[in-house]
This record gives C-alpha cells, sequence and structure tokens, in this order.
C-alpha cells in the first residue's frame, strides 16, 4: 500500500485518528516500514478508552497523530468509524499484530527487542515466544523498571543488538513517553506500544477464549475477571454516547488546537513563574551577601533547592 492510500484512510474518531484497515494490511505496512520506512516507525494502538483519555493530554494527543500507523484496536473503535465515517476496516488487536509481527521477523530474519514488563513476566514471554517462533531472533529484552539513570545503557544495548522491531511494553502514556523521549536515538526500524500484551503472552493476564474475541466480547471478558477495570471500562457506554451524538451534529468534542494553545499558555505562565522566582532568589542572595550573610543553596547557581521546582515543561515533552 502506498502512503498516500493509508493517508486517505486514515479517519477521526471524536478527533482521535485511527487508520481503516485490517491486519493484512497492517502486516504489509509494518513489513514495508522495516524495509523502506524512516527510522523509528512508530505503531500505537487505538480503542474506546485511548479515544477518551488522549484528548485530555495535549502532550499525548499530538504525539498520536504524528505516529506512522494507528491500529484500530477495539470493535468500539471499527465500529465508530464505520458510523460517523463510512471507513470500512477490522479489529486490529494490538496484541495479535505483536505476534503476527514476530511472525512476519522470523520469516523474514527481523532481529526483536522486548522492553517492558516485571522481569519475570519479560522472561516468561520471551521464552513463549521463541517456543512458538523457533526461528524467531529475539536481540534482547529488558525489562520495563529500568532506573532513569540506566536509560541512555539501555538506548545503547537495543542499538547495538541490531533490533529491526522493538516492542514497548510500559503500559499507556507512559510508553508514548518513553517513545517520545528517545525515538531520535533508537536505531530501529519499527517501535510498537504494546501495553500489557507480554503479561497475557506469559500468561499471568488471561485474554478472553477465541469465542469471546471472534464476538467481539473481549472487553466484557476482561470486565469479568478483572472487576477492578470497571473504573476503565466506563468509558465504553461513555464513547458510545458521544459517538451518536457526533453523528447527530450534537457532538462536543475536544476542540484540538485549543486545547493545545491552552497546555502551551499554562507552560508558558509555569516557566514565567519561574523565571520571577529565580529573580527573587538571586535578589534575595544579593542581599543576604550584602548583609554579610549567605545562602547554601544545592540548586543550580546556587539557587536553594526547590525554587526552580515545576518551572519548566514536562522533561518527555518533545
Ligand atoms: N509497566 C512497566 N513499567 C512501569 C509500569 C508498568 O513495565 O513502570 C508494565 C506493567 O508491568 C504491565 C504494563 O506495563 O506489563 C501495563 O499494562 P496495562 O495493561 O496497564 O497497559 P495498557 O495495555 O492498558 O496500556
Amino acid at each position: 500500500m502506498t502512503m498516500e492510500a493509508l493517508a486517505r484512510r486514515r479517519v477521526e474518531v471524536l478527533g482521535v485518528p485511527v487508520d481503516a484497515i485490517d491486519m493484512g494490511e497492517a502486516l504489509r505496512r509494518a513489513d514495508w516500514m522495516v524495509q523502506s520506512g524512516p527510522m523509528a516507525s512508530c505503531i500505537l494502538a487505538v480503542n474506546p478508552e485511548k479515544v477518551m483519555s488522549v484528548p485530555r493530554d495535549p502532550w499525548l494527543w499530538q504525539f498520536v497523530r504524528q505516529a506512522n500507523l494507528l491500529i484500530p484496536d477495539g470493535i468500539g473503535v471499527v465500529w465508530a468509524a464505520r458510523f460517523l465515517r463510512g471507513a470500512v476496516s477490522s479489529r486490529v488487536p494490538g496484541a495479535d499484530l505483536m505476534q503476527e509481527l514476530c511472525a512476519l521477523a522470523e520469516r523474514r530474519g527481523y532481529p526483536i527487542f522486548l522492553y517492558g514488563a516485571k522481569e519475570e513476566v519479560s522472561e516468561a514471554a520471551a521464552a513463549r515466544l521463541q517456543e512458538r517462533f523457533p526461528g524467531l531472533k529475539i536481540a534482547g529484552r529488558a525489562n520495563g523498571y529500568v532506573p532513569e539513570g540506566e536509560m541512555d545503557a539501555l538506548v545503547d544495548r537495543i542499538n547495538a543488538s541490531g533490533t529491526k522491531i522493538l516492542f514497548v511494553a510500559l503500559g499507556s502514556p507512559r510508553q508514548e513517553r518513553w517513545i517520545a523521549e528517545h525515538r531520535s536515538r533508537l536505531q530501529v526500524k519499527v517501535i510498537q506500544g504494546i501495553g500489557g500484551t507480554l503479561d497475557t503472552i506469559a500468561g499471568t493476564v488471561k485474554r478472553a477464549p477465541r469465542i469471546w474475541q471472534r464476538m467481539n466480547l473481549e472487553w466484557l471478558y476482561r470486565l469479568l475477571s478483572d472487576p477492578r477495570r470497571l473504573a476503565r471500562q466506563v468509558a465504553l457506554p461513555v464513547f458510545a454516547g458521544r459517538v451518536v451524538l457526533d453523528r447527530m451534529g450534537l457532538g462536543a468534542h475536544r476542540d484540538e488546537t485549543r486545547t493545545v494553545r491552552a497546555a502551551l499558555r499554562a507552560d508558558a505562565r509555569r516557566r514565567k513563574l519561574g523565571e520571577a522566582r529565580v529573580k527573587d532568589a538571586v535578589a534575595l542572595r544579593g542581599s543576604a551577601k550584602m548583609a554579610g550573610g549567605e545562602l547554601h543553596g544545592d540548586g543550580p547557581h546556587g539557587i536553594p533547592a526547590g525554587v526552580l521546582g515545576g518551572a519548566g515543561p514536562h522533561p518527555s515533552s518533545p
């Protein structure tokens, strides 16, 4: 599929873009990305929960827009894309795409890397994948609890491993922030955000039986097997209601430009406030010196720690 054809298939559901494609197209696209695409092409999943949560975070919203492939992970999104935009696609669950990508990687000899989840989950998932795809080259893996100070070393390790496809399993939006922060240094071809998929492969979290999946009832199975997810699943009826309202022309979903502008304004305000605090601190230090006293700050430029707190943008903002 050409880039233009894919661009034509990108539609918006309540302001969140999604590519109206099926598994075959998603795979062809991913294969093209590995062979001819730009470095670090990003694949993310879109489901009703994300459609509801992403616009609440302007940074994440922008990041999602820039993804190279946005798969319709939930049946709700497939339905909404059809209902609102007439876009025909079928569900491409992120967990299924990940395993299809492993099968593709095995066939083509693309090394993969698994980053995320608890150590025992990561280890078990790697073993299960190796069993399922004996020819798959798992170039490396790391659990999702690498200390911040070791992040550069992790990126170096991924780069040195010759990985073509990197799976990031930190949950959302942690994985998106990690990808954004390290993408420019990652010498891999494709990065897929896979949330809790390694837990399902390792068997620590059960996926719905095939029959439930075929009936598009995976969400109900998850809800019944883990009622703590209720708060998250409450988003589903709200999502359905908003889609219907949108179709009736009564949609009141967030205006992206307004939301992003508001976030940038808030950021600038925070920064100004920070600068004012710095000026105050410097003045304070000056008068303390003049009075013969001394401030023993441990922050930058001798400014007491904490004075600069919260002054800058989000550390992982691009
Ligand atoms: N996780 C991680 N590091 C963290 C926090 C979470 O590796 O600092 C992992 C966690 O062990 C789990 C996954 O991220 O494997 C979160 O899965 P969840 O189902 O919440 O993600 P979702 O698919 O809903 O985005």
